[in-house]
């Protein structure tokens, strides 16, 4: 025998009156009172037997009979499956890997192949219609609310097609039902289920093994104003798309101090044409003196990351630069270890600068093949509107390099 497949809301009883409890020796269920039909409540998920029996008096004295019934309880579940199909409970913001064919356009099956993809499963045997939704919600506090198809499988079991997070609007404009937004890592994710008033949730986590890196700001008052030469609302917005980029890498990008400070002298009467480096070779590259000052007066103490914003920039002269940073790999005498860390972003530049200077500060030279990587040269593209990525490969060089 197999399930009756029924709940108190919307199905059918287990028996009502009219019916025949069997089919071996037929009894028909007459009311016997008030009571018209049956039903089963079920305490907790399982399989019982139930057992209908008769017991004839007066006219039907000697009239016995007993039958029984198999039952399952089934309590609704979700589950989430990886790429590999196997349970889990935390997903990465997605690199896109592999998402960009040799002309560097996006694959339109870019969800399918990605290793960060995965699937919502939900488990309930009273459904057998073709799809049903559930709510995802994957903001910060829940915030971010999504509605995603499930297809069934067999009666009772349904799943998603494949889903990735991402970190933007941008992003998540490609494809509006299948990216699912994340604004922040190390949250959890909610998927919820409602059927008949029953509702099933589980959670999973955004990111996993998730780092920390603090970056300070340092902003130079123009020389001979008290005005800065970006506003306080640009950094804000550039700590934002930073954030964004670095989940892919599950690393957290926290805003330490935000500084302004006063441009030295040497670069004060010199505003638009001060240069950051000496030497074309790592053999005899060296910053300048008024490279060091601009980074002492921004960052006293030397310490940490820091993001100096600067109203003009040339890495050498007649040499417009939006970024440079100070990267170990880049400048290799001892007199410039002082300085490691500090980039350098001209008000000129976009906001997709700031975390590709912290890409170089954290070991990644350009990638000057893939222009939709975060390491392409050019960081520019027309705004602020994704999709800046970084490899698989990149991720793991920058989590080596961030303690
Ligand atoms: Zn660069």
């Amino acid at each position: 025998m197999g399930f009756v497949r029924t709940s108190y809301m919307d199905g059918t009883p287990l028996l009502a009156v009219g019916q025949t409890v069997t089919n071996d020796i037929p009894v028909t269920f007459a009311n016997p009172g008030n009571v018209t039909e049956v039903w089963l409540e079920a305490l907790a998920p399982g399989t019982a037997e139930i057992t209908f029996s008769f017991i004839g008096t007066g006219n039907a004295e000697g009239f016995n009979h007993a039958d029984t019934l198999k039952v399952m309880a089934q309590e609704p579940e979700i589950q989430f499956k990886a790429m590999d199909g196997a349970e889990a409970n935390s997903f990465h913001v997605a690199k896109w890997e592999n998402a960009f064919d040799s002309l560097n356009i996006l694959k339109n099956n870019f969800i399918d192949i990605d290793p960060d993809r995965f699937r919502v499963k939900v488990t309930d045997l009273r459904r057998t219609e073709a799809s049903i939704s559930i709510n995802i919600y994957t903001g910060t506090s829940f915030s971010a609310e999504k509605v995603v198809s499930l297809y069934r499988q067999k009666d009772g079991t349904y799943l998603s097609t494949n889903l990735l997070l991402v970190a933007d609007n941008a992003d998540e404009s490609y494809n509006k039902g299948r990216l699912l937004l994340a604004d922040n890592l190390g949250y959890m994710a909610k998927a919820e289920y409602k059927h008949d008033g029953v509702i099933v949730t589980n959670t999973f986590f955004i990111g996993a093994n998730i780092k920390t890196a603090t970056v300070d700001f340092a902003v130079m008052i123009l020389p001979g104003t008290t005005n800065l030469c970006v506003n306080l609302e640009r950094i804000e917005k550039d700590l934002q798309v930073t954030k964004e980029r670095f989940m892919q890498a599950d690393i957290v990008v926290q805003k330490g101090d935000v500084r302004t400070f006063m441009a030295p002298p040497l670069v004060a009467t010199n505003l638009s044409n001060w240069t950051i480096r000496l030497g074309n070779d790592e053999t005899n590259r060296i910053l300048t003196a008024e490279a060091k000052a601009v980074v002492k007066a921004a960052n006293p103490t030397l310490n940490g990351y820091c993001l100096i914003y600067v109203p003009s920039l040339r890495s050498v002269p007649n040499s417009n630069a939006w970024g440079s940073a100070i990267a170990d790999y880049y400048y290799k005498k001892t007199e410039d270890a002082d300085y490691l860390g500090n980039s350098f972003i001209s008000v000129a530049a976009d906001s997709f600068t700031p975390p590709h200077e912290l890409g170089h500060i954290w070991a990644l030279v350009h990638s000057v093949n893939m222009p939709w990587n975060l390491m392409h040269p050019q960081t520019f593209t027309g705004g602020v509107t994704g999709t800046k990525r970084l490899t698989e490969v990149q991720v793991n060089t920058i989590r080596g390099k961030i303690q």
